[in-house]
């Protein structure tokens, strides 16, 4: 087995993507069609915690990532401006709980299947783990364990989708 970096983190979420093929398989056929790569996009990469893009349009937001135990990550396709009852008030995001106005926290959704689409509050850009290593220190957790709370809790929201 071949690594890409000797980077080791001390917990099992990271992992390694080596092309656009690759990427594109982690999510499932039926996204496939959605998902649109930016030129920007450094493969091979290493991914410690999450990895998140946008589409050139903003319509869509991607996530990519991989729960200990998984045989590979996943990818889950989201659809940004979902109609959220907008008030303009903003709100929390169920991830990571940073608090943000409207145009930073609002409802993303994904489909389940062809029939049933559900949504969350989120930061809009799902920029969790950059809020938490950013933010001054609130709770007695140090911002990894904060971090890998977001990952359980995409994990978790993954295998609801997919019950
Ligand atoms: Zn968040």
């Amino acid at each position: 087995m071949t690594m890409i970096t000797p980077t080791f983190y001390s917990h099992d979420y990271a992992f390694d993507v080596s092309s656009e093929d690759e990427l594109l398989g982690f999510f499932r056929e039926r996204d496939e069609s959605k998902v649109i790569f930016r030129s920007s996009l450094e493969l091979p990469m290493r991914v410690q915690y999450y990895f998140t893009w946008s589409d050139p349009s903003g319509a869509y937001r991607y996530l990519i990532f991989k729960k200990p135990g998984w045989e590979s990550p996943r990818g889950l396709v989201f659809r940004t401006g979902g109609s959220s009852g907008d008030s303009g008030t903003g709100g929390i995001c169920d991830w990571c709980h940073s608090y943000g106005s409207s145009n930073q926290i609002g409802l993303l959704t994904t489909s389940v299947n062809s029939k049933r689409t559900v949504g969350m509050m989120l930061c809009l850009d799902l920029s969790c783990g950059e809020k938490i290593e950013s933010n001054p220190v609130t709770t007695s957790k140090d911002p990894e364990t904060r971090i890998l709370q977001v990952c359980e809790r995409m994990g978790r929201f993954f295998d609801e989708l997919n019950s």
